[in-house]
């Protein structure tokens, strides 16, 4: 912070008073308070604040630089406060320049706020919303409990420490409803069950043999008997691989970022536990993850494994050219605050190209260098045209996708490389298999290797075709570069092999 930064901020409240006031932000806010609150959020929504209060609105000691949840993108923003005889309510929202989601470029961080207070970024109306979320007269700001039977739709109200009591010891929690007089509810404490993390290791060290073992039901004995004295921590001692009662406590959650989602993982994982997290990502976004993954796979242990990067995204800072399918740039899609930065503003100045392929024409088609109004469920064939075409015409870049290792991309000036070139077996329905070995065709023995954790193994050679030659390459070879070709189909002694861009034609 500067020195101005530092003068004023002497007098600014405590860090201490500005949560007590911030307290009412949540909707908290009391009778009392609610009629001058709602005034107050009235006239700022219809632009009526006098110049007094609207000068409140960017002293920095009355912002709170945060981040929006209002959908997944999580922009920065700054919520501005209205404080009065230690109330305080949020009369607006903008876009933080902190954030380089909403910011282009960000202000730097050694910027005082009280020097960029009166700078606003955009941000969508959806964050800007947040303010009817967090004042909502339905939002929930009590912990609810059934009052009635299933479906009823009867609750009432408990204390956070009712909650909190009944959660974790359980008991008759229902007895007031009719029919659960006697229904006992099993609480946290009971399902931690295994706690010393020393036995646990045992424990699941022991199932791994369990599952190695050829005959199981004599190592499930084996294991009763080692364990005889923690079998009660688990689900069922007969079948250990269930694990301790702790995986009976399930935590699911929505959309969680680093942070949030690393503090979950580790009260839930690490300290009670549970194997038993699990975020929305099944089938949702899979199709991205699982792709974005595979795409940077490496041969290890002579397999394509341990993607380490699973989320990509496209570069609309520098693009020259943006293929939009299905996502809808100026609505969403991580999401109009961030994307519009970066977007508009080239695609007004003509330095990039958008072709929008939605069924719908949506907002980002009316802003589109061109619209294909596609077919629905002809996605697939649209995306063969546009790969039969690239290869046909030789629109690809050869050079790169030629490079079989990291020496060759080093010879190339490239910062990576692919496997286009690699030779893969075809099977005799025509289908795409495993990639070829050197040693299935004489060409290189296996050698004894070691993996990362000091295990020896044997590694095997994959191949390319160089002028009508099978080449065995190393992807991960630093020292002898080597390039193929990139469109071969043939038979190597009795095998069909295509190079993975040939598959793809
Ligand atoms: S895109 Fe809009 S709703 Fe989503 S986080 Fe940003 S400001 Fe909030």
């Amino acid at each position: 912070m500067g020195g101005n930064g530092e003068n004023r901020s002497s007098k600014a409240l405590s860090r201490r008073d500005f949560i007590k006031c911030s307290g009412l932000l949540g909707g908290a806010l009391l009778a009392s308070q609610m009629e001058w609150a709602t005034d107050l959020m009235r006239r700022a929504e219809a632009g009526l604040l006098t110049p007094e209060e609207e000068y409140e609105l960017i002293k920095a000691e009355n912002i709170l630089h945060t981040v929006c949840l209002q959908c997944n993108t999580g922009c920065g923003i700054k919520v501005k406060l209205f404080r009065k005889n230690g109330q305080a309510v949020a009369l607006k929202i903008d876009g933080n320049p902190y954030s380089p989601f909403v910011s282009l470029p960000h202000t730097s961080y050694r910027v005082s706020p009280f020097d960029v207070s009166p700078v606003d970024m955009g941000i969508c109306p959806k964050g800007q919303a947040g303010i009817q979320t967090a004042y909502d007269p339905y939002r929930v700001t009590k912990v609810l409990k059934r009052a009635g039977r299933r479906g009823e739709n009867r609750w009432m109200t408990i204390s956070f420490d009712q909650a909190i009591d009944e959660i974790v010891n359980g008991g008759r929690l229902f007895s007031h409803v009719p029919g659960e007089e006697n229904r006992v509810i099993t609480g946290l404490k009971e399902i931690y069950a295994l706690r010393d993390p020393k036995i646990a290791k045992e424990m699941a060290d022991g199932v791994k043999r369990i599952a190695a073992s050829k005959d199981k039901k004599k190592a499930v004995e084996e294991f009763k008997t080692k364990h005889a004295a923690n079998l009660h921590s688990l689900i069922d001692p007969d079948h250990p691989d269930l694990g301790p009662k702790n995986n009976q406590l399930v935590y699911m959650w929505g959309r969680k970022k680093g942070g949030r989602g690393d503090f979950a993982a580790r009260f839930f994982g690490d300290y009670f536990g549970t194997v038993n997290t699990h975020g929305h990502t099944t089938v949702c976004q899979g199709s991205l993850y699982f792709t974005c993954k595979a795409m940077s796979e490496q041969y290890v242990g002579n397999k394509f494994t341990g993607g380490a990067k699973f989320y990509w995204q496209g570069d609309f800072e520098n693009a020259e050219y943006i293929l939009s399918v299905g996502s809808n740039l100026f609505d969403a899609n991580y999401g109009p605050s961030n994307r519009n930065l970066r977007l508009v503003p080239r695609l007004a100045e003509g330095k990039v190209k958008l072709t929008v392929v939605d069924p719908r024409f949506n907002k980002a088609a009316a802003k589109a260098t061109r619209y294909l109004p596609i077919r629905p469920g002809t996605d697939g064939a649209f995306f063969a045209a546009i790969i039969r075409w690239i290869i046909d015409h030789q629109k690809y870049d050869g050079k790169y996708l030629a490079c079989a290792n990291k020496a060759a991309a080093k010879v190339a000036h490239e910062p990576t490389w692919s496997n286009a070139c690699l030779l893969v077996k075809i099977g005799k329905d025509g289908m795409p298999g495993k990639f070829l070995r050197a040693h299935e065709i004489g060409l290189a023995p296996v050698e004894k290797r070691k993996d990362p954790a000091g295990v020896e193994y044997d590694f095997e050679y994959l191949v390319v075709m160089k002028e009508g030659k099978p080449i065995a390459v190393d992807p991960n070879d630093e020292k002898t570069p080597v390039v193929g070709d990139l469109l071969i189909s043939t038979e190597i002694q009795g095998i069909q092999v295509k190079t993975a861009l040939q598959i793809v034609y």
